[in-house]
């Protein structure tokens, strides 16, 4: 039975690096290990709020608890040199900006870009790149509003930490509300666009909908489901019910379902805990009266949700209050990788034993999935295929739509937790987007829909696409 909601309002507080000490005292850690969460700080975004600190993180648990280990960066997420480099200057009482100095030099060690996110997929209009967008899908554009590009607190394994580390120069982001409308406009292969940060649900609703009414127009009738992906629902559930302009968001939302168009709020959800406030259960609801959908997306993290358990209660309590699991990711070679990295057999083995214990309703997920260069890559399954043992792989999303749903496979390897690390199956020598990769690592640069600048040759990798 979901709980009826009588939800208070609360007014929001970020708590940062800052106010280590003194939420490191309210959660119980001793002298010793507030000094080495001040020190990881410097190195990995750190912020959460009072409503995480007060309603999801179990202080009796601390330090395993799970939403701790969510949002509270770890000694163990550095390397140990690192660590220690970082633990003598904090103990040395060095200045602010030495600190911030040794920490960035420690942050561009630690692939702040998976992906090539930062030089691929940038799609250009009249000549000129557009920096805040992403276009690697024909179907669905990436926009990341500037205004959006921080969270009500951060996730210690997000793959997009770069952006929350003071890194300016590292940052992707538009102020051009009117250039992705013109972009839109003139694209109409797009029907959908997903706006993500970040989490776009940090700006003010005057400010998100600068973004979203102008797309509701003639000009757009290709566009046919926005989506926002976002956090707010599992980190600040008010953001729907008592904030001062949660009823003028959900005007908004109200406004795109009127338009005839679908609204998805793509919907961070790491842990069944999330969902179990009645905070967070009254902002389910109240998205979905104004005929938005809220689907749900998360990857596997060790000592978070690495259990069949945890994700089968997720699904169900997702699907118990009307939102729909989506997708569940592998978590991307970035940051502290280490720490939270699960292998693709045992997050599919997790993936597996959670899927048999729900019902069909809930097997709208598709998982464990990996967002890689050639596109989104599924690990289907493991199977034995005359005498050899292999991972059966599928492309569901692909930068080249002739691929999509593409089948293949390769060799088993227990330990993988990467494409990277995988061969392919039945002695192949190569998988079959190996030569796009070549092609994108030698010209430093990947075809991105809409890219008229890409030369006009015969790029026999898109052969199916018409350049010329
Ligand atoms: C996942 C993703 C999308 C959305 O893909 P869907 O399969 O439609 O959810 C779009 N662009 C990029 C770059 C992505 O990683």
């Amino acid at each position: 039975m979901i709980r009826k909601a009588r939800v208070r309002s609360r007014s929001y507080r970020a708590y940062t690096r800052k106010d280590i000490d003194r939420i490191g005292k309210h959660l119980g850690l001793s002298p010793r290990e507030i000094l080495a969460l001040r020190a990881v700080s410097f190195v990995l975004p750190f912020r959460v709020n009072n409503y995480v600190l007060e309603e999801l993180i179990r202080r009796e648990d601390v330090p395993e608890d799970p939403i701790y280990q969510l949002t509270f960066p770890q000694p163990d997420m550095l390397k140990p040199n690192d660590f220690r480099t970082m633990l003598r200057m904090v103990e040395a009482g060095a200045s602010e900006e030495a600190l911030l100095a040794a920490a960035r030099k420690i942050q561009r060690s630690m692939n702040p870009h998976p992906a090539g996110q930062m030089e691929l997929n940038v799609p250009y209009l009249d000549g000129r790149a557009l920096p805040g967008l992403q276009h690697k899908y024909r179907e669905t554009v990436l926009f990341f509003p500037s205004q959006g590009q921080t969270c009500h607190a951060y996730c210690t394994y997000c793959f997009r930490w770069a952006q929350f580390v003071g890194a300016d120069e590292l940052k992707f982001a538009s102020r051009e509300a009117e250039t992705l409308a013109r972009y839109l406009a003139k694209h109409t292969e797009v029907s959908s666009i997903l706006f993500t940060g970040g989490d776009p649900l940090v700006m003010k609703s005057s400010v998100l909908r600068r973004y979203i009414e102008p797309l509701l127009s003639g000009e757009h009738e290709h566009l046919t489901s926005i989506r926002i992906g976002t956090k707010a629902p599992a980190y600040w559930p008010y953001r729907f019910s008592t904030d001062p302009d949660a009823d003028d968001l959900l005007r908004l939302f109200e406004q795109v379902t009127r338009s005839g168009r679908n609204l998805a709020l793509m919907a961070h959800y790491s842990h069944p805990r999330e969902l179990r406030t009645p905070e967070a259960q009254s902002a389910v609801r109240r998205i979905h009266r104004t005929g938005a959908v809220v689907r749900t997306q998360a990857p596997v993290i060790r000592r978070v949700n690495d259990s069949a358990q945890t994700w089968a209660d997720l699904w169900r309590t997702q699907v118990q209050l009307g939102a729909v699991p989506y997708y569940m990711f592998v978590e991307r070679n970035t940051g502290p990788k280490e720490y939270f990295e699960v292998p693709l057999a045992r997050s599919l083995e997790i993936f597996q034993k959670a899927y048999r214990r729900v019902s069909g309703l809930a097997r709208t997920v598709r998982g464990p999935v990996m967002s890689a260069t050639p596109g989104k890559v599924l690990v289907e399954g493991i199977a034995e295929v005359k005498g050899e043992d292999v991972f059966v792989l599928k492309l569901i999303q692909s930068r080249d739509p002739v691929w999509t749903n593409r089948v293949f496979f390769a060799r088993y390897d227990p330990e993988a937790t990467w494409l990277r690390d995988l061969e392919p199956a039945f002695g192949e020598k190569e998988f079959f987007f190996d030569p796009l990769l070549r092609e994108i690592r030698k010209n430093r640069k990947a075809p991105a829909w809409g890219d008229r600048t890409v030369p006009r040759r015969k790029i026999t990798i898109f052969g199916h696409v018409e350049w010329e």
